[in-house]
C-alpha cells in the first residue's frame, strides 16, 4: 500500500486547517469502507489521511432541531435504520441503510460517506434526494448548506470546494401526511452495490417524488405535481407518459460488469411501478400523522 501520514485531530476547526494546508493530497477518513479499499488498490494515494472519528462535534447523532432532522455526517447505518426518528418519518431512508452491504459493513459506513463517495449506486441518495436533503458542509469559508442535488456531479465527484468537509445532513420534517419505499436490484446482497436503486415518496397532496440511481454517472430526482402518478386510478398510457419523462435522465454505461443498460433501463421501470404502488399504499394507511 502507499504510504501515508495519518492525522488525528480533535476539533473541528483542526480537521478544517489541515485540509486547507494540504489541499488535494489530503484526504478526510470516516468508516473507510470505500477508502480504504481504494487505498489499498492504489485508485486513491493521499499523502495525508485526516481521520474524523474522535472530534466531539462530529460524533454520531441523530436529533429533531426545529422543523428539521439532523442526521451527523459520521452516523453508521446500522444507526440510521434503527433510529425510531428515521422510521417514522423518513421510511425510505431507514430502508436503504437497512440494505447497504453486510452488518459488518453498515456498522462502519457512515451516512457522510455514502453522499461524499459520490459513487452513483449510493443506496442512500435517492430517499435523501425524495426527502429534499440538504449537505450542511463546513470549510476555511465557514459554514454552508447546500441542496443534495446540487452536491452529485459524476461518480467520485461533487461540488465540495476544496478544504471542505460534511457535518451533516439536513431532511425537513414532513409537513404532510406522505408514504414513501426504497426499493433496488442487486446481484448479490452484501456484497455487490446495486444494480439500480430507487426511492419513492407520494404525499397527501398528489405530489409524487422519484429518485434513483446506477443508472447514469449520478443519481436523479424527479417531481410529478399533476397528482396523476399519485392516483392509482389515472389512466395507464398517463402514468407511463410521466414515468417515461421521469425516466428520461437514466444513461447507463454500456461498460459496466454489474448489468447492460437494456437490463437496467427494463428494472428501472418495474422498479418504478412497484414503489410507486407501495408508497400509494402506505399514504393511505398513514405513515406519517402531522
Ligand atoms: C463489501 C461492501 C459492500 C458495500 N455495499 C454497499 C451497498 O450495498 N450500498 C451502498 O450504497 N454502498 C455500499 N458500499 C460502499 C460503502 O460501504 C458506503 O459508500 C459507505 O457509506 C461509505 O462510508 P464510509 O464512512 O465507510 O466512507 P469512507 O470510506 O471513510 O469515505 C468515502 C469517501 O468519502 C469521503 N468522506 C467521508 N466522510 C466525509 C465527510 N464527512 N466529508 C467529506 N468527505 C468525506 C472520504 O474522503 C472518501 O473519499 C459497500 C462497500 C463494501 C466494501
Amino acid at each position: 500500500m502507499h504510504t501515508f501520514a495519518y492525522a488525528r485531530p480533535a476539533t473541528l476547526a483542526e480537521a478544517v486547517a489541515l485540509l486547507e494546508e494540504h489541499g488535494p493530497a489530503a484526504r478526510v477518513l470516516a468508516g473507510g469502507t470505500d477508502m480504504i479499499i481504494r487505498l489499498r488498490d492504489g485508485t486513491l494515494r493521499p499523502e495525508l489521511v485526516i481521520d474524523l472519528k474522535r472530534i466531539p462535534e462530529l460524533r454520531p447523532a441523530i436529533r429533531v432541531e426545529g422543523d428539521r432532522l439532523v442526521i451527523g455526517a459520521t452516523t453508521v447505518m446500522t444507526d440510521i435504520a434503527a433510529s425510531e426518528l428515521v422510521r417514522r418519518d423518513f421510511e425510505a431512508l431507514a430502508e436503504a441503510a437497512a440494505v447497504v452491504g453486510s452488518v459488518q459493513i453498515r456498522n462502519r459506513a457512515t451516512l457522510g460517506g455514502n453522499l461524499c463517495n459520490a459513487s452513483p449506486a449510493a443506496d442512500t441518495a435517492p430517499s435523501l434526494l425524495v426527502y429534499g436533503a440538504d449537505v450542511v458542509a463546513i470549510g476555511p469559508g465557514g459554514t454552508r448548506r447546500l441542496p443534495l442535488d446540487a452536491f452529485f456531479v459524476r461518480s467520485g465527484v461533487t461540488t465540495l470546494a476544496p478544504g471542505e468537509l460534511v457535518t451533516a445532513i439536513e431532511l425537513p420534517l414532513p409537513t404532510l401526511r406522505r408514504g414513501s419505499v426504497h426499493v433496488r436490484r442487486t446481484r448479490r446482497r452484501g456484497h455487490d452495490l446495486a444494480s439500480v436503486t430507487m426511492a419513492v415518496a407520494v404525499d397527501q397532496a398528489g405530489t409524487t417524488r422519484l429518485a434513483y440511481g446506477s443508472v447514469g454517472p449520478r443519481p436523479v430526482v424527479r417531481v410529478d405535481a399533476t397528482g396523476v402518478l399519485a392516483d392509482a386510478a389515472a389512466p395507464a398510457d398517463a402514468r407511463t407518459a410521466i414515468f417515461e419523462e421521469m425516466f428520461a435522465g437514466a444513461s447507463p454505461s454500456p461498460r459496466s460488469m454489474r448489468a447492460s443498460p437494456e437490463y437496467r433501463l427494463a428494472m428501472l421501470r418495474v422498479l418504478g411501478r412497484r414503489a410507486l404502488a407501495t408508497a400509494i399504499q402506505r399514504l393511505a394507511q398513514g405513515e406519517r400523522r402531522p
